[in-house]
């Protein structure tokens, strides 16, 4: 391995121990901006230590490689941040790693003194509704795993040969959804767009876009600068139906509020799109509030889709959507459910919220039965839900490597453990190849030749077996 990562800088403690020889080890699960973050933040402590992060594919970065939309290249130049973290002495990367299959948390504990989980959110919810198995019914997680290049999704069949597609749910990932729908082609082909998408998308015979919130404008989880975005499109109309704008009391006592800026914000945003459509343009999206999704239909594939009407009920700010028994049917090829991500159980040795899709836990200190498990924490969407942007994650990984620290005080004893050289043997006796950090680098220079040649910033590797073959060191000739 070229990035053993079990240098610590070699310093004489007054007690005369060389706190080098027994640095503080401590494993993080997950490359995404989670686990990049809280390695940041232990690094950079100045205390004797070793960062290793696992990842299950041999590329890091996550959510921010394979969520962040292409044509939002911005968000990604946070890369530039983990990349510097990746070069620091003390830190290793181990990708193609999947922990509760190739190694255990058990191994983790046993090489490492802490374990932090930082795996994230992987799978999209689902309505659980009849038809949501059709094909054409699909997770934003799905679809945007597959125009990202996400290997698990790279062969996904997309429905794009329909012209009218239908987006469940008023969250920023699905705007990211219909905007990715609704752009023309060549918008993307400068982005780092997966090449199979573009071409998929090239060939798009959408034309309806219509995104559905079960609440109504003041509740949307949707950002004003994401919507304001949408606004501009290129040869696009965004629709909303006046009639869907009108608030109910509370929701006019939530604009009230002094909080509710961004609301406001919002308002005004869908309020400016319930004009009349120019109709002369290629794409349409139209926004629909107060809908939930009762069944998708359809015979061999999805066909449309059945909604029924909601009111709001309750107090400002926790209404919830209710059926008023009035349903009305909207005709589509595609449907896409963005109602939010959820977490999955990483092994049998690791507590789980199955209702909320989490890791139970007190500040980023991993929770059995009311007690901490001694050397477990978690951080990031896996602790506390898929909300957030990306950077939120840096307070919460500053905050569980604190109690990682204050946990493992600099002058308490402590039996030394072996770390990644450890792991390293485990994986090398289990078969498995893993991806070290130089392993990457040079995925990554491959990537970005293919993607210069295409006039893109990168042309990611969309195969596993690919992304191996480019991670190995040249043979010496
Ligand atoms: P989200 O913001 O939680 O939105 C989920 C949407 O799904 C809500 O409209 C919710 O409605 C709806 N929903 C949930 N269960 C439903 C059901 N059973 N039936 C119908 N609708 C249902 O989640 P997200 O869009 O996946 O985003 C996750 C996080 O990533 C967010 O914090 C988001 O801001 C962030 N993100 C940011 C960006 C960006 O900044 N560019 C891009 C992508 C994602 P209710 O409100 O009624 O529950």
């Amino acid at each position: 391995m070229d990035d053993a990562g079990t240098h610590a800088q070699p310093t004489r403690r007054k007690d005369g121990r060389d706190a080098a020889r027994n640095p503080l080890r401590i494993a993080i699960v997950g490359s995404g901006p989670a686990g990049f973050y809280a390695a940041q933040a232990l690094l950079r402590s100045g205390r004797q230590l070793t960062v290793d992060v696992l990842d299950r594919l041999p590329v890091p970065y996550g959510l921010v490689r394979h969520g962040v939309a292409p044509d939002h290249q911005k968000l990604k130049s946070v890369t530039t941040l983990f990349e510097k973290v990746g070069r620091s002495d003390n830190f290793s990367f181990r990708g193609n790693v999947t922990v509760g299959r190739d190694v255990s948390i058990a191994d983790l504990k046993d090489t490492h003194h802490a374990v932090v989980l930082a795996y994230g959110a992987a799978t999209g919810r689902s309505v659980g509704i009849d038809g949501e198995n059709l094909p054409g019914s699909l997770s934003a997680t799905e679809f945007v795993g597959w125009y990202n290049g996400h290997p698990d999704y790279r062969d996904l069949d997309v429905a794009l040969d329909t012209s009218a597609a239908v987006v469940l749910g008023h969250g920023n990932v699905a705007v990211d959804v219909a905007r990715i729908l609704a752009k023309p082609a060549p918008a993307l082909a400068s982005s780092d767009i997966a090449a199979h998408a573009l071409d998929a998308l090239g060939n798009s015979r959408i034309r309806e876009i219509h995104v559905v919130g079960r609440r109504g404008p003041v509740q949307s989880k949707i950002s004003p600068k994401e919507l304001r975005e949408l606004g501009g499109l290129e040869d696009c109309d965004v629709t909303v139906r006046p009639d869907e704008l009108a608030l109910n009391t509370e929701s006019r006592a939530e604009l009230d509020d002094p909080r509710a800026e961004e609301a406001q914000r919002r308002l005004q945003l869908f309020e400016s799109f319930a004009i009349p459509s120019r109709g002369s343009v290629a794409r349409r999206i139209e926004f629909r509030f107060l809908s939930s999704p009762v069944a998708i239909d359809g015979d061999t594939r999805v066909r449309g889709i059945m909604l029924e009407r909601t009111r709001l009920c309750g107090k400002p700010f926790s209404q919830h959507a209710e059926g008023t028994g009035e349903h009305y049917r909207l005709e589509a090829g595609l449907v896409i459910r963005s109602i939010g991500y959820s977490g999955l159980p990483i092994d049998d040795g690791v507590p789980f919220d199955v209702d909320r899709g989490i890791v139970p836990n007190v500040d980023g200190r991993v929770m059995s039965r009311g007690t901490p498990l001694p050397g477990l924490y978690c951080t990031g969407w896996i602790a506390r839900g898929p909300r957030g942007l990306i950077g939120d994650n840096r307070e919460h990984g500053v905050r569980t490597a604190k109690n990682v620290l204050e946990d493992f005080p600099e002058d308490a004893t402590r039996d030394a453990r072996p770390g990644i050289a450890a792991i390293d043997r485990l994986l090398a006796a289990r078969g498995i190849r893993s991806v070290c950090m130089d392993g990457w680098r040079r995925i990554d220079e491959s990537e970005r030749g293919r993607g210069q040649r295409l006039g893109k910033p990168r042309e990611k590797y969309t195969c596993i077996e690919e992304m191996l073959e480019h991670a190995a060191e040249p043979a010496r000739s």
